[in-house]
Parts: structure tokens; sequence; C-alpha cells
């Protein structure tokens, strides 16, 4: 019978931070490698004998196409009990904080070279959330 985990646990690339330069495959790779990891390490706490599938909700600002995270999951996930499981891919958009009056706002991607605060115009703005990687839920047997 299919049972159904709530994981709620966040992979992020190192470098994340300076998203500006825009992710190579190099660093979203390994985040791949963490996300099987989490969830392997979770089965086996939980005595599950196959991961069915993961849903993950992954940032905008990830270049990594989701044909490609399917491609490098089932590379490293071979010979594991996660083996041909399926990834239910969600993208979740960039969130950006204002250094000046604190408040946060979501960002469109095609428009990231202008990025001002909506409150206050200021031009201080840091990354909330736009390349992690959620762990949300798993279907296992
Ligand atoms: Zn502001």
């Amino acid at each position: 019978m299919l049972r159904e985990f709530k994981l709620d646990a966040v992979v992020t690339p190192e470098s994340w931070r300076h998203a500006s330069e825009k992710g190579s495959f190099m660093h979203e790779l390994p985040v791949i490698k963490s996300v099987l990891d989490i969830c392997l390490k979770h089965a086996k706490t939980n005595g599950v004998h196959k991961i069915v599938s993961i849903e993950l909700k992954v940032g905008e600002l990830s270049d990594l196409e989701p044909e490609w995270m399917q491609n490098y999951f089932n590379f490293v996930s071979k010979d594991t009990i996660a083996e041909g499981a399926t990834l239910k891919i969600e993208r979740t958009p960039l969130i950006m904080r204002c250094e000046e009056c604190s408040d946060s706002f979501p960002v469109n991607i095609k428009e990231m070279k202008e990025i001002e605060c909506p409150q206050c115009k200021g031009k201080k703005v840091t990354y909330v959330s736009g390349r992690e990687y959620r762990v949300e839920n798993m279907e296992v047997l």
C-alpha cells in the first residue's frame, strides 16, 4: 500500500547567494544528491521498501530543467530503493527582501535587472528564497 510522508526539508546550493551570477550545473547537481540522501535517510528510519515518487519545490532561479533533475536523480539513485522514483517538480517564485524597510516581495525573474523595493523604492535587496530545493513529500511502499 502506498504511504505518504511529509518531509519539508530544504536543500540550498552553496552558491545561491551569488545567484545573480546564474547557477551552473556544477552547483545544482550535488543538490539532487542531497535530496536523494534526505529521502533515503527518512526511508531507512521508517522501514520503507521502495520510494515511488518525491515531491520537490524548486526555486525559480535554479537553472536545472526538470528533465535534467530527473535524469540526474536516476543516475544517483541507481541501486538504491529510490531507483525509478518520479520527481514531481513544482517551481516556486523568487522572493527578495528590502534592506531599508524589510519588506519582502516576489520578483519576476525576467525583470531581474532593475529590482527595487515596491514599498520604499530601495535598491538594496537580498535573496529570501529562489534557489532552494524543498523536499515536500514522498510516496513510498
Ligand atoms: Zn523597502
